[in-house]
């Protein structure tokens, strides 16, 4: 079944993503968005009537909305036109049994982020991931826009010198007082969201793109996590400090109690020779500051651009793109590794890993005051 992957789209399931998700939905397009991939299947939901209902609205056969994933894992090995993966969209609790199932089943896995609910799940999954004869690889949206691409290369290639500090803030206000939402309850239950609320939600996201840009590693944090809306047992506000491989300072900003803000992402990084400043909310320009004092605005579709940003641009210079389009390029290099070649890019089990490993240290060392404490993986 794999060696006509040239020649043909990829098929995939969404495992989640049923009436009234969010990032399922998503996914669905951005898989879709060059047609390089098409969704065939789904176990959408844990309910088989609104597993059915997702499927009619994804317009796919109606015998191909399962009413779970083992079911659907067995139903397509026996189709010679069965999946080529499984994109896992549902809470942070499932990710690790829906990964384990379809890798031991010899199907490819895109899994959104966290990796699993708690480091040793993600340990377990390492595991099999290092096991397993497909890939495996991880929806860290923001490394998938063209101008944090961009800037990743430019640090690569020495631009503003040996970084030195690093900045990077997630801010949020939807949670800020009681919400009453399919995508609240589970974020708010450790039971199936894990040891962390904003550090796993959205930290986590934040701590990737730092280390994904600066090509560095977290080794040592200071952790400063708590729960502003009274009756909550996870955070949902978080700060902290954090050492760097090479030596560099910096600090990490998650909040989801931060009135008026809606999805402020922002990293800043400076180097002994200048400074980068991307903002998730206009993420079509990156602002380079020179150390001989001059500002330079690098934007989508500049002659200027390196090949890795080139490549993630699908509109010219001045047309808008952004979050499908980022979430798209991720797709795109899934697709790249499913046909037998590199996507260096892509984050994968390692990341996850890593990721896994913050959200629980920060967590562990803020509840018990540690002080500094190191990031162990
Ligand atoms: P959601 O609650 O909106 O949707 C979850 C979906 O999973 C629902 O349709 C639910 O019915 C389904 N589901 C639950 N258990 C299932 C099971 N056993 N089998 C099949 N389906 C099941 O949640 P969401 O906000 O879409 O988040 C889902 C995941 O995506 C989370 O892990 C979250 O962290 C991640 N996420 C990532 C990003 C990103 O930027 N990459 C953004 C949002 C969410």
């Amino acid at each position: 079944m794999t060696n006509d992957r040239n020649e043909r789209r990829l098929r995939f399931a969404l495992i989640g993503g049923g009436p009234g998700s969010f990032i399922g939905g998503v996914h669905r397009i951005a898989a879709e968005l060059d047609r390089e991939i098409e969704l065939v299947a789904g176990a959408f939901s844990s309910d088989a009537d609104r597993s059915a209902q997702a499927g009619a609205a994804y317009r796919i056969d109606p015998a191909r909305a399962y009413p779970d994933l083992a079911t659907m894992l067995a139903a397509e090995a026996a189709r010679p036109d069965g999946i080529d993966f499984v994109t896992i969209a549902t809470p942070n609790h499932h990710h690790l049994p829906a990964a384990r199932a379809a890798l031991e089943a010899g199907i490819a896995v895109m899994s959104d982020k966290p990796a699993t609910a708690t480091l040793q799940e993600a340990r377990d999954l390492a595991d099999i991931v290092a096991g397993a004869a497909v890939p495996y690889a991880l929806t860290y949206t923001y490394s998938g826009y063209p101008l944090v691409r961009e800037a990743r290369a430019r640090i690569a290639a020495g631009e503003i010198g040996q970084v030195v500090k690093v900045i990077v803030e997630y801010s949020q206000g939807w949670l800020a007082g009681a919400v009453d939402s399919k995508q609240a309850a589970w974020r708010l239950d450790p039971g199936r969201a894990g040891a962390g609320g904003c550090i796993a939600d959205i930290g986590v996201h934040a701590f990737h793109l730092a280390e994904f840009v600066t090509g560095l590693h977290v080794t040592q944090l200071l952790a400063d996590l708590g729960s502003v809306v009274p009756g909550r047992t996870l955070d949902d506000d978080a700060q902290l400090l954090l050492r760097f491989d090479n030596g560099a300072r910096g600090a990490l900003l998650a909040s989801q109690v931060m009135i008026g803000e809606r999805n402020g992402l922002r990293l800043r990084i400076h180097g002994t020779r200048g400074g980068m400043d991307w903002r998730q909310e206009t993420p079509n320009r990156l602002v380079i500051h020179h150390g001989d004092g001059r500002t330079e605005i690098v934007q989508a579709g500049d002659a200027s651009l390196g090949s890795d940003a080139m490549a993630g641009l699908r509109t010219p210079g001045g047309h808008p793109e952004g979050y499908l389009e980022a979430f798209a390029n991720l797709y795109r290099d899934f697709a790249t590794l499913l046909r037998g070649g590199a996507a260096p890019l892509l984050p994968g089990i390692s990341d996850g890993l890593r990721g896994m490993a913050l959200i629980e240290t920060a967590v562990h060392a803020s509840r018990e005051d540690s002080g500094w404490v190191h990031l162990i993986v």
